[in-house]
């Protein structure tokens, strides 16, 4: 096939693909899409080899946001019962962390709900990334705290974070028919902020809230254009009680095509499943493997994922091996490129603006029309087929009395 010769040949340079045939990619058949996970997957080994970067997530803060966000299950006025705490005590958290590090991860991420942090919310996350590190130097802190002030960024660098998340999640055009109460721009702003104060930028993309595929080609392009480190792809949760509880619209093989034209258009950044993995990709988790470097170890923010040790039996068993504490996780000439970023030299690479997009993690939920009845029909082979009994909400970790899942 011309179009996956022609990609692979990109992404074995590391050169980006054009928006056709990123396009194309997506109106692969279900015939073709063995040969199009091969052909991700060659790329995916070029840059990252058989490595799988285990992150782990802990919720500083669960629920009673402000913000409208139509995907998340936290989002101002959701109904759904999932667990409602403040904020964490330093020790509380870093108990969290360090079950996930036990469990393999090389990646905590602290994340807390909110439209961003007070000056109070970073000391709070400062103790909390001192009682992470004192026990383990090593783990990498990323932060996801939503929208920064000025100086907070900085802040946070000099507390010891590593990165920080805040996702695009959609395109520009449409962002507006998921959020109200912040703009695409806040989002972009807040990953240029991370950036520039030389914080490793995380930013990804939520799919499956009835988007176009153009939508998708357009936000994966802006996080590529962003220079964002690692892209987080996450595949909607139809939480009951948000706005998008019916919005069914994947299926496992449409989410292999996302993660594989995610991977063309990015091919030496870490790629990650995200949330939704197991809802969305099921049986199919493994062939992800071959397309992404990336996934969360065990549980999400208010939704369980399978056990931890699943994971990592399922990491083995396909050939993959879990990435070590000391393996550097870009190849090294990005690495070369967030390093000049980080010391003031610029960011992203010479085509790239700073930064990323951002917004808290794949918490998965707007009182506003689905993007799906305002842009788009389902996508071809849409899963009709409502799989709320997948939706399991987070009962036990980080704001429970039970043990964390890793
Ligand atoms: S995604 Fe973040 S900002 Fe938006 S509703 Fe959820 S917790 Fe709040």
């Amino acid at each position: 096939m011309d179009l996956l010769d022609t990609l692979t040949a990109k992404g074995l340079r590391g050169e980006v693909p054009t928006r056709e045939e990123a396009l194309a990619v997506l109106a692969t058949t279900d015939d073709e899409l063995l040969d199009v996970v091969a052909a991700a997957g060659k790329v995916r080994r070029r840059w990252f080899g058989r490595r799988v970067k285990l992150n782990y997530l802990v919720n500083l803060k669960s629920g009673l946001c402000p913000e409208d966000c139509s995907y998340c299950s936290q989002r101002l006025g959701s109904k759904a019962e999932i667990l409602k705490y403040t904020w964490l005590k330093p020790d509380q958290a870093a108990d969290a962390a360090r079950a996930g590090v036990a469990g393999g991860a090389k990646r905590v991420c602290l994340v807390a709900s909110g439209r961003g942090p007070t000056d109070r919310d970073i000391d709070r996350v400062t103790d909390t990334m001192a009682a992470i590190k004192d026990a383990d130097p090593e783990v990498e802190i990323c932060v996801c705290l939503g929208l920064l002030s000025d100086n907070q960024a900085e802040r946070l660098k000099a507390a010891g974070a590593d990165a920080y998340n805040h996702n695009l999640n959609t395109s520009e055009n449409t962002y507006g028919a998921i959020t109200k109460t912040h703009t695409y721009a806040d989002r972009v702003d807040t990953v240029q902020k991370a950036h520039g104060a030389g914080l490793s930028a995380c930013s990804g993309l939520i799919a499956g809230m009835g988007e176009t595929d153009e939508d998708l080609v357009d936000v994966v392009f802006a996080l590529r254009e962003l220079g964002s480190d690692s892209v987080p792809v996450n595949f909607l949760i139809p939480f009951e009680g948000t706005p998008l509880a019916k919005e069914w619209n994947l299926t496992p093989q449409r989410c292999l095509r996302i993660l594989a034209m995610v991977r063309f258009v990015n091919p030496d950044t870490e790629v990650r499943i995200a949330g939704g993995r197991e809802v969305h990709l099921r049986t199919m988790q493994p062939l992800g493997l071959h397309i992404a470097n990336s996934i969360f170890l065990g549980d999400y923010l208010t939704s369980e994922g399978q056990a931890g040790q699943t994971d990592l039996d399922m990491i083995k068993d396909a050939g993959f091996e879990v990435e070590g504490a000391g393996e550097a996780t870009l190849p090294r000439h990005r690495a070369d490129v967030a390093e000049a970023a980080q010391s003031g030299g610029g960011c992203g690479t010479a085509a790239s603006a700073c930064g990323s997009g951002g917004g808290c993690g794949p918490c998965g939920g707007h009182e506003h029309a689905p993007l799906g009845e305002a842009t788009t029909v389902a996508p071809e082979g849409a899963n009709d087929e409502l799989r709320d009994d997948l939706v399991k909400v987070r009962r036990r970790g980080a704001g429970t009395e039970l043990a964390p899942n890793a």
